[in-house]
């Protein structure tokens, strides 16, 4: 839409520009200018036919004949090369003998009274058009998104609400959330017949607040609520409100609600509500006035709808529930909270169903063993993995997507792209590989890790050296002391491998050792692990995300004695998985420089080889879950 004004505003530039250069042209063409000395010539010559005087300016015609007597010879070239009238042009000087000249010439003369609205035109209003022009288009470049609209809808949200009078999409379209459609059935309901829902006095939620993680599905859902229950869907994003002017994201507010209320019954989706919906004077942009101004005026929107009278639902959507404004979330607001979490293996499954529908796959493609080995994967993220395996089998002109392409695409989308122009030094790949080695090796001789699927040090995304990844055989959703203690230990296995081998460190462990040290303190403060210290837990969650201020670290309630025996513990459990973890490695040395030299040798160790080189039995079904990276500083 603001392309169209852009091009409107052009055309009246363009327009103007050839009405001047027009100008100029008639002006000149036709009209030949003589001086005053030839125009008396031509006046005493009885060359003149008629003449009009304005403003200092004589113009008339000349007589087609005997020009040459009176003009030099190429001012009547001129004058014969254009065609018809023989105009001419010229300025006057104070001459009192000119009346009575031309009354002897027997000329028709006469004046006007100059009509100037041409002039003023391009003197006035022209440059105050030019100046208009260029402050609109700085307008729309300094508003970026914001001033989109152009300067005639600076506070009128029109330009950005997206309206949607049929979704086209339905809760089948949707896999994997069932609670949170059980939840919003009754919103579509009511949407369906507003007034039978009306008689019958049913409380309808007003608002309606998704939370999940970015690519669950919120906007989706959203959709799908809306084209189930066959209403429009108007949606913008919260950021979309906010303004570098005080006022116009209040007023884009009050616009998007008169909209609603044009539409209604329909769905109103605000998406990104966080941007809009901060806590007040919270963050960065704390008592920041615009900011306030707008969140205001959606809760006085949101308060003074009728919701059951016009049937209109708000759905909004957000990440970070816990730094929404309280007001918000009260009653008569978004009181209805729908949360979507990241899809387990059924839901990833339905997910996949949903995606490859108009796919061609090939006879190979074992979906389960897909979402089985996706852990961890959104929605949103499984639909890029099957369009990348899309993508892969058109561009080798295959007639189906096989396997193959899914476990390319799944490397590509779990670890990066492969980045095998990035050239490590020898010494830099030996102690990747031997630290890989060391984690692969550990995992494979505790009993509760999930199995290796495959070790690489092939560099993958920015600071990815390796990898090894695990193949969970299920979705974990508690897991023994027995278990994390293995995990540890699986986390330390490429540090201590290191250290055997090279007597010596490097930077690249960096990352487990963070990811050993949260696990070795969440089993001390959290999950009553420790002998030590009992039972009683110190690092307190907040009791609920919507009460939690953002930004604040999370509180220790423990004294300063308790704070010291939580370190040391820690250090403690850290200390005891370092030496099983160098117990096994001593006892498996053999298969450490195995696995090592293959890796050196093939970049990527899959299961099969594993199985040949440590001629181990095989435990669980293969998935793949990245379990460690070595890190570059
Ligand atoms: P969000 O709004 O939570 O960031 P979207 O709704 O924009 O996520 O999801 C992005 C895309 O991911 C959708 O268009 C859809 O293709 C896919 N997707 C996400 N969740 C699901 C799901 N539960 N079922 C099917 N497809 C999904
Ligand atoms: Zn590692």
């Amino acid at each position: 839409m603001d392309k169209k004004q852009t091009f409107s505003l052009w055309y009246v530039f363009g327009a103007l520009f050839l009405i001047t250069l027009l100008q100029d042209f008639i002006g000149t063409r036709h009209t030949l200018t003589l001086t005053y000395s030839e125009f008396k010539q031509a006046v005493a010559g009885g060359q003149l036919q008629d003449l009009v005087i304005a403003d200092g300016l004589a113009t008339g015609t000349l007589a087609a004949e005997g020009l040459e007597r009176v003009l030099p010879k190429e001012q009547v070239d001129r004058l014969k090369a254009s065609s018809g009238e023989h105009r001419f042009a010229t300025v006057l000087i104070d001459d009192p003998g000119l009346v009575p000249a031309l009354d002897a010439a027997k000329v028709r003369y006469g004046s006007v009274r100059e009509s100037k609205w041409l002039a003023t035109l391009l003197s006035w209003v022209a440059p105050a058009l030019v100046f208009f022009g260029i402050w609109w288009l700085l307008m729309k470049r300094m508003g970026g998104a914001g001033g989109a609209g152009g300067l005639m809808s600076i506070g009128k949200s029109k330009a950005k609400v997206y309206m949607q009078q049929e979704t086209g999409v339905s809760f089948k379209d949707v896999a994997g959330i069932d609670e949170a459609r059980e939840e919003l059935m009754e919103v579509v309901e009511f949407l369906r017949s507003p007034e039978r829902y009306k008689r019958l006095g049913g409380k309808i939620p007003k608002g309606v607040l998704i939370v999940g993680a970015p690519g669950t599905g919120k906007t989706l859902l959203a959709k799908a609520v809306a084209g189930e229950a066959g209403v429009p869907f108007l949606s913008l994003s919260g950021s979309e409100f906010v303004e570098m002017f005080v006022g116009v994201g209040a007023a884009r507010v009050r616009d998007l609600f008169e909209q609603a209320a044009a539409k209604a019954p329909c769905i109103v989706f605000i998406d990104e509500l966080d941007a809009l919906g901060k806590a007040r004077g919270l963050g960065l942009t704390g008592g920041h006035e615009e900011h306030e101004q707008t969140l205001n005026q959606l809760l006085v929107e949101m308060d003074g709808f009728d919701t059951s009278r016009r049937g209109v639902i708000i759905m909004a959507a957000t990440n970070r529930p816990e730094i929404l404004d309280p007001a918000l979330l009260r009653p008569g607001r978004f009181d209805r909270h729908v949360s979507i979490d990241k899809p387990d293996m059924k839901g990833r499954r339905q997910i996949l169903d949903v995606h490859v529908k108009g796919v061609k796959l090939a006879s190979g493609v074992d979906l389960d063993s897909i979402a089985a080995r996706t852990p961890g994967f959104a929605g949103a993220d499984l639909a890029n993995l099957v369009n990348e395996a899309t993508l892969r089998a058109a561009k080798q002109g295959k007639d189906a997507v096989d396997m193959h392409d899914f476990e390319q695409a799944l490397d590509r989308i779990v670890a990066g792209l492969e980045k095998r122009n990035r050239v490590m030094n020898p010494e830099e790949r030996r102690f990747v590989a031997y630290h890989e080695a060391g984690h692969a090796l550990v995992a494979e001789h505790r009993a509760s890790a999930d199995r290796v699927a495959k070790v690489s040090i092939i560099p993958r995304g920015i600071a990815a050296l390796g990898y090894t990844q695990q193949s969970p055989t299920e979705d974990r959703y508690l897991l023994r002391r027995s278990e994390l203690l293995d995990r540890l230990d699986v986390l330390l296995g490429g540090r201590v491998a290191e250290e055997l081998v090279f007597n010596d460190i490097s930077t690249g462990a960096a990352n487990d050792l963070q990811r050993a040290t949260d696990m070795a303190r969440h089993m001390v403060a959290q999950y009553g692990m420790s002998e030590t210290l009992g039972l009683a837990t110190w690092e307190t969650q907040p009791r609920s995300a919507f009460l939690a201020v953002p930004g604040t670290p999370q509180q220790r309630d423990c004294s300063e004695r308790t704070a010291e025996a939580i370190d040391d513990e820690v250090r403690r459990l850290l200390e005891q998985a370092r030496s099983r973890v160098t117990a096994t490695l001593n006892a498996h040395r053999d298969q450490l420089e195995a696995l090592a030299q293959r890796l050196l040798e093939k970049e990527v160790v899959d299961r099969r080889m594993l199985d040949e080189l440590l001629a181990g039995p095989a435990k669980g079904q293969a998935a793949l879950r990245p379990l460690s990276d070595i890190t570059a500083p």
